[in-house]
C-alpha cells in the first residue's frame, strides 16, 4: 500500500475507534474513572496534536504566502486570481446557503417542537452568552470595522494573535515587494524558499506520526462528552444539516472537480481524505490548514503559487459549511416560533450569513457565534441558540471538514484553469510534476 493511502487508512481507523470508545463512555460521563480518561488521555493527546499542527500554522501561511505571491510573478496575474478566488468562494457560499434553507423548508425540522424554545438552555445562553459574554462583543464589529482590520497596524501583534486575514495582507505586501526588487534579493529569495522546506518537512512529519492518534483523541473526547444521547432530541434538524452539506459537497465541490477541473471527483476526495479527516477531528479550518495545503500541493498536484493563496484565504473566509449550519439553523428557530420566512427574509439570511462566514474565524463554535447575526437580521430570537449548542460540537466536525473541501476544490479548478492557459499560450508548463 502506498503510504499516502495507508496515512487515510490510520486516520480512519483513529476517528472509527474514538468515535466508538466515544459514543460507548458518553453514557457514563459522569463517572469519575470516566472523566479521568477523558481528561487526561483522550485530551492529552488530541490537545498535543492540536498544538502541533497550529503551532505551524503562522510560520506555513507567511512563508507560503510570500513564496507563493512572488511565484505568480506578476501583481496583474495575482489581481486577477484574487479576483477568481474571491467570485468562487462567495457564489459557492451563497449557493450553499440557499440548499440549506430550501431543505429545511421541505423537510421542516422544527415542526411541532415549540416547547423547545422555553427550555433553560435558551435563558441561560441568553444571560451567560449575549448579555455577559463574548457573543455580543464578537457580533458588534461591524462590517467597516472588519475591512479597517484587514491590515495590521503591528505585524508582530497579528502574528502573536493569529490573525489570519491580517499575515496575508502583510504576506501580499512582502510577495509584492520581492517582485519589484527581485534582482536585489537573491538570498532573500533562497530564505523563503528554504525555509518553506524546513516547515513542510514538520508539516509532514506531524502528519505522518502523530495525525492518526491524535485525531483518535480529539474525536473521542468530543464523543465523550456531546454523545449520541444529545441528539435524539434535535434528530431532524441534526439531519437536515448533514444532508444539506452532503448534498452540497456532491453537487457543487463534484461538478466543480469534475466539469470544470476535469478531474474523477472519487480520486479528488480519495487523495484529500487524510486533510478531511484532519479537519474533522479539529474543527478547526486554521488549525488543518498546514496539512490541507501540504494534502493539495502533494497529492492533489496543485502548484504552490496557487494552493498557498487560495487556501489560507479560504480557511479565513470561505465556510460554506457553516453558512449551511446558519441557513438550516435560522429556518429551524423561525419554524419552532411559528414564523414562515417570507422570500425577502431568506434572501436577507443568504446575504447576511454570507458575509458572516467572511467574519467567521475558522476555529471550533465560531460559527454558531455568528448565527446570532443572521438571527438578528431576520428578526428571530438570537437566545434560541441555546437549544442547538449542545449537539453543535459534532455538527462542526462535519462543517469544518466541508469549510475545507470548498477551498481545495477551488484551488483545483484555479489550477486546471492555468494547466489550460499555459498549454493555449504555448508555455512551458509552471507545475513542478507536469
Ligand atoms: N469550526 C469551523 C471552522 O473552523 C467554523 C465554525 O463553523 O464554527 O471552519
Amino acid at each position: 500500500m502506498k503510504v499516502g493511502n495507508r496515512l487515510t487508512l490510520y486516520i480512519v481507523l483513529g476517528l472509527i475507534l474514538g468515535i466508538t470508545i466515544g459514543s460507548i463512555l458518553s453514557p457514563m460521563g459522569d463517572q469519575a474513572w470516566v472523566q479521568w480518561i477523558d481528561q487526561y488521555i483522550f485530551n492529552v493527546i488530541g490537545q498535543l496534536f492540536l498544538n502541533m499542527i497550529f503551532m505551524m500554522v503562522v510560520p506555513v501561511v507567511f512563508i507560503s504566502i510570500v513564496l507563493g505571491v512572488y511565484n505568480v510573478g506578476d501583481p496583474k496575474t495575482l489581481g486577477s486570481l484574487g479576483i477568481k478566488t474571491l467570485g468562487f468562494y462567495l457564489v459557492t457560499t451563497a449557493i450553499a446557503i440557499t440548499i440549506a434553507i430550501v431543505l429545511a423548508t421541505v423537510v421542516r425540522p422544527g415542526a411541532g417542537q415549540a416547547e423547545l424554545l422555553d427550555s433553560d438552555e435558551v435563558s441561560e445562553y441568553r444571560d451567560t452568552e449575549l448579555e455577559g459574554g463574548e457573543t455580543g462583543a464578537a457580533i458588534e464589529q461591524t462590517f467597516d470595522q472588519t475591512l479597517i482590520n484587514i491590515i495590521p497596524t503591528n505585524i508582530f501583534d497579528a502574528m502573536a494573535t493569529d490573525n489570519m486575514l491580517q499575515i496575508i495582507a502583510f504576506a501580499i505586501f512582502v510577495g509584492i515587494a520581492m517582485i519589484s526588487v527581485k534582482d536585489k534579493i537573491g538570498a532573500v529569495v533562497k530564505l523563503f524558499e528554504q525555509a518553506n522546506e524546513v516547515v513542510m518537512w514538520i508539516v509532514m512529519a506531524i502528519m505522518k506520526y502523530f495525525a492518526a492518534i491524535g485525531a483518535f483523541g480529539l474525536v473521542a473526547t468530543a464523543f465523550t462528552q456531546a454523545g449520541f444521547g444529545a441528539i435524539q432530541q434535535l434528530g431532524m434538524y441534526f439531519v437536515c444539516v448533514l444532508a444539506a452539506l452532503f448534498i452540497h459537497m456532491a453537487l457543487v465541490y463534484g461538478s466543480m472537480v469534475q466539469f470544470m477541473a476535469k478531474k474523477s471527483f472519487i480520486w479528488f476526495i480519495k487523495q484529500f481524505a487524510p486533510a478531511m479527516g484532519v479537519a474533522f477531528s479539529t474543527s478547526s479550518s486554521s488549525a488543518v490548514l498546514p496539512i490541507s495545503m501540504e494534502t493539495a500541493q502533494k497529492r492533489l498536484g496543485i502548484r504552490k503559487g496557487i494552493s498557498s493563496f487560495v487556501q489560507p484565504l479560504g480557511a479565513t473566509i470561505n465556510m460554506d459549511g457553516t453558512s449551511i449550519m446558519q441557513g438550516v439553523a435560522t429556518v429551524f428557530i423561525a419554524q419552532l416560533s411559528g414564523i414562515d420566512l417570507t422570500l425577502m427574509q431568506m434572501v436577507t439570511v443568504v446575504i447576511i450569513a454570507t458575509i458572516a462566514s467572511i467574519g467567521t474565524a475558522g476555529v471550533p463554535g465560531v460559527g454558531l457565534v455568528m448565527l446570532a447575526m443572521v438571527l438578528t437580521a431576520v428578526g428571530l430570537d438570537p437566545a434560541a441558540i441555546g437549544i442547538i449548542i449542545g449537539i453543535d460540537r459534532l455538527l462542526d466536525m462535519t462543517r469544518t471538514m466541508t469549510n475545507i473541501t470548498g477551498d481545495a476544490a477551488i484551488a483545483t479548478v484555479l489550477d486546471h484553469q492555468q494547466d489550460v492557459k499555459e498549454e493555449k499560450k504555448g508555455l512551458e508548463s509552471t507545475k513542478p510534476n507536469a
